[in-house]
């Protein structure tokens, strides 16, 4: 180990930690990080199975007196999301993440790019946990998952037919003092506004382009529910305002490239006539634009709407009848958070974000991640999208799904470790239903009675440069997460009643 962490604890995990970070494993690049978990396991005379698509399960037999206790399964995912800040050029396919320990000797974080703690400290926990023999814990079944950050796609493809464990610790979540106990499920939609280019019509006229910009967007799971404003909401809402009073056409809409995020900025290339006064347009969307500031000035403070028309010319623009279905879908999509928890009316339930909006050469396509707790509700608003597409003449499409880690009200293992907590750190932790992903919806359909809860420390900004974790979290979560492991002696209560 290099001397970064000398004198940091807990330095097990951290050698674990800098060793991945020497790795790359973003999405889709983990055959390495598969070998490097199978080499560990090797090494130690653990037995490992890697499947097709690079899953790795560990399993180590329980320690002295542990024998009758029942099998934990701990799980993380070994892939991370790479971000990098513009004017850093590292090949994050091929090169190292550098480590960079703050001033303060608690904060850590990496040169300019995301530094992958999610999952990394999840993953270097588990490697920590299994190579330490003075521990005490029940028999372990080690899941480390590929590509969770890219549709779940290992936790999917994951054969858990020969796993004997029904009590799962996921360790994928970033609050300390937080015990997951259920996540929402997600589902892909797209719209698609079919009017190739050869359909399209040549017209003169006066060209303008609408922007909406300032917005400080965010990802759409964790801050769906912090009333910032979506830029395609706000574009379709300046659309359905202009096109009542100007016969204006459209050219081409765009905001957006990631379902998950919500959009910061969106656009629209419209056509007005010869004759249109362009400063009465002008004076309307400054209205408008002061009107939504207002609006959304404690939690969205930086919008600004406008539009600037450029010399007559001609363009090609969407006929008005499929302009006239795109407007009005863009006026009326729902957005943002539909339900709440009824436990906690300030967590999202079901909510959905429209992150992708763009202009092709086939027509016009829309993408939105659906997202509920509750299945159900997910698949109803799913139907809802689908009326709205035929209301409007889209063809609409599911792309991909996964399902909910719904909340069951009755847990014998949350119990247990919701008490350990409140032993340890001397406060209760707190129980909640998260808007995120996580794997343990998946893993909770393929393996029947599993009892789970997800856990992990402090970690700040995931999936940007920012990403940054605590020194002294970690040292914490490690300490509880032995704690969890040797209370699951075979005494929990509701074990055992076969
Ligand atoms: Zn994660």
């Amino acid at each position: 180990m290099s001397d970064l962490f000398e004198g940091k604890e807990p330095q097990d995990v951290l050698h674990y930690f800098e060793e991945l970070a020497r790795i790359p494993h973003g999405s889709g690049n983990t055959d390495k990080i598969s070998g490097y978990i199978e080499d560990f396991a090797e090494k130690r005379g653990l037995s490992c199975t890697r499947d097709r698509i690079g899953n790795c399960i560990i399993r180590k037999e329980a320690s002295s007196g542990y024998e009758k206790a029942p099998v934990l399964i701990l799980q993380g995912h070994m892939d991370m999301v790479c971000e990098q800040n513009a004017g850093v050029s590292l090949d994050m396919e091929k090169e190292p993440i550098h480590l960079v320990l703050d001033p303060d000797g608690d904060t850590l974080h990496a040169d300019g790019t995301t530094l992958g703690a999610d999952d990394g400290i999840g993953v270097a926990m588990m490697l920590a946990v299994l190579a330490d023999d003075t521990l005490s814990h029940p028999a372990l079944e080690c899941i480390f998952t590929v590509d969770e950050e890219t549709g779940m796609d290992g936790a999917v493809a994951l054969d858990c037919s020969d796993l004997r464990g029904r009590l799962l610790l996921n360790l994928d979540s970033e609050e300390e003092g937080l015990i997951t106990a259920g996540c929402a499920g997600g589902a892909v939609i797209s719209f698609t506004f079919s009017e190739p280019m050869q359909e399209r019509k040549r017209k003169k006229g006066v060209p303008a382009r609408l922007t909406v910009e300032g917005l400080l967007g965010g990802h759409s799971g964790e801050m769906i529910g912090l009333g910032r404003a979506s830029a395609n909401a706000l574009l379709g809402r300046a659309l359905y305002m202009l096109c009542q009073e100007f016969p204006l056409r459209v050219a081409k809409v765009s905001g957006g490239t990631k379902d998950n995020a919500i959009t910061r900025e969106a656009e629209a290339l419209l056509l007005f006539p010869e004759d249109t006064h362009t400063a009465e347009v002008e004076a309307k969307v400054r209205t408008l634009s002061a009107q939504i500031r207002r609006e959304y000035q404690e939690t969205d403070p930086g919008i600004e709407i406008g539009i600037t028309f450029g010399k007559e010319r001609k363009e090609t623009v969407f006929t008005r009848h499929t302009a006239a279905g795109l407007i009005e879908f863009l006026a009326c999509f729902p957005q943002g958070v539909m339900e709440y928890t009824p436990q906690d009316r300030t967590a999202p339930q079901t909510s959905l974000n429209l992150g992708v909006l763009q202009t092709e050469e086939s027509g016009v396509k829309a993408v939105f991640l659906v997202r509920s707790s509750i299945n159900s509700q997910k698949e109803a608003l799913c139907a809802r999208l689908f009326a709205l597409g035929e209301a409007v003449g889209a063809s609409v499409k599911q792309l991909s799904a996964y399902p909910a880690w719904e909340f069951v009200p009755v847990s014998a293992f949350r119990d247990q470790c919701a008490a350990l907590y409140e032993q340890h750190a001397g406060k209760k932790a707190r129980v909640l239903v998260i808007h995120g992903g996580l794997e343990c919806g998946l893993l909770s359909d393929k393996i029947p009675g599993l009892d789970a809860v997800s856990i992990g420390p402090d970690i700040h900004d995931i999936h940007t440069p920012k990403e940054h974790i605590s020194l002294r979290s970690i040292a914490r979560t490690y300490a509880y997460v032995r704690e969890i492991l040797s209370s699951v002696d075979g005494t929990m209560s509701g074990e055992g009643e076969s």
